[in-house]
């Protein structure tokens, strides 16, 4: 069965992070919106051109536009066995286009990741991203803001421990972005959690716990929910 996956949670709960683990281990793509858009920013493409000021000030970039690009993504046929989405829905408008996007490709399970705005706070300050391979690391106070992909734990030096390269912070992830970043995931995203809540492929999992114990409890989760619907489709059968 196809596990079509959705992570939500504020900037720093460590969605990249679990998203990359979970990529690994159910062979599925990651679709994560912001690196697709800060990719076109790098690309100079006509999307790039229009979101560059936006992304840069902490702001929603339209629902029409980020629609528009998940659906193309999803047309792929390599998401045809699953896929986990990080970064997408982030706002109510986002959520139903999803929904009407799925019809008929088996269940959404939808995962919320929940940090106190605090720690979110620390976490961003200290996260640096590698210029060269894009790998995120965690600040020396931070070993819980685990990297992307195998580079993980905290900052050790000012180079990436994957590539060598140089790492810097995030355009967005200066003091005061994040503090609108943050707002606009309480005004527009965390509304999300109460659209999903009524959902028996719902979990909500506390993101504060070190990221093995996040990963754990992510995959109870979902296999809880991948078990649940397959037991709907026998009784109807
Ligand atoms: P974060 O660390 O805030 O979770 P992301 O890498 O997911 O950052 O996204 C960076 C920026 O890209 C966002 O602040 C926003 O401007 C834009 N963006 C990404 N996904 C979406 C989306 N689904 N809807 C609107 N804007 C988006």
């Amino acid at each position: 069965m196809p596990l079509n996956l959705v992570m939500i949670g504020p900037p720093g709960a460590g969605k990249g992070t679990q998203a990359a683990r979970l990529r690994r281990q159910y062979g599925i793509p990651k679709i994560s919106t912001g690196d697709m858009l800060r990719e076109a920013v790098a690309a100079g493409t006509t999307l790039g051109q229009a979101v560059k000021g936006i992304i840069g000030a902490g702001r929603l970039v339209s629902d029409e536009a980020i629609i528009a690009v998940v659906r193309e993504r999803l047309a792929k046929p390599d998401v045809a066995g699953g896929f986990v989405l990080d970064g997408f829905p982030r706002t109510v408008a986002q959520a139903r286009a999803l929904d009407e996007m799925l019809k008929e490709r088996g269940p959404l399970v939808v995962v919320v990741v929940d940090v106190p705005e605090l720690e979110l706070m620390k976490r961003l300050t200290w996260r640096r991203v590698c210029q060269d391979c894009g790998a995120t690391f965690g600040g020396v106070d931070t070993p819980e803001l685990a990297g992307d992909a195998n580079a993980e734990g905290p900052v050790e030096s000012g180079r990436c421990r994957k590539c060598g390269g140089p790492l810097v912070q995030r355009d967005d992830d200066s003091a005061a972005v994040i503090r609108d970043r943050l707002k606009v995931f309480t005004n527009q995203t965390a509304p999300l959690v109460d659209f999903y809540r009524g959902r028996p492929t719902f979990s909500l999992i506390n993101g504060l716990q070190a990221p093995d114990q996040v990963t754990a409890d992510l995959n109870r989760a979902i296999e809880a929910a991948l078990a649940l619907d397959s037991g709907r489709n026998r009784a109807r059968a």
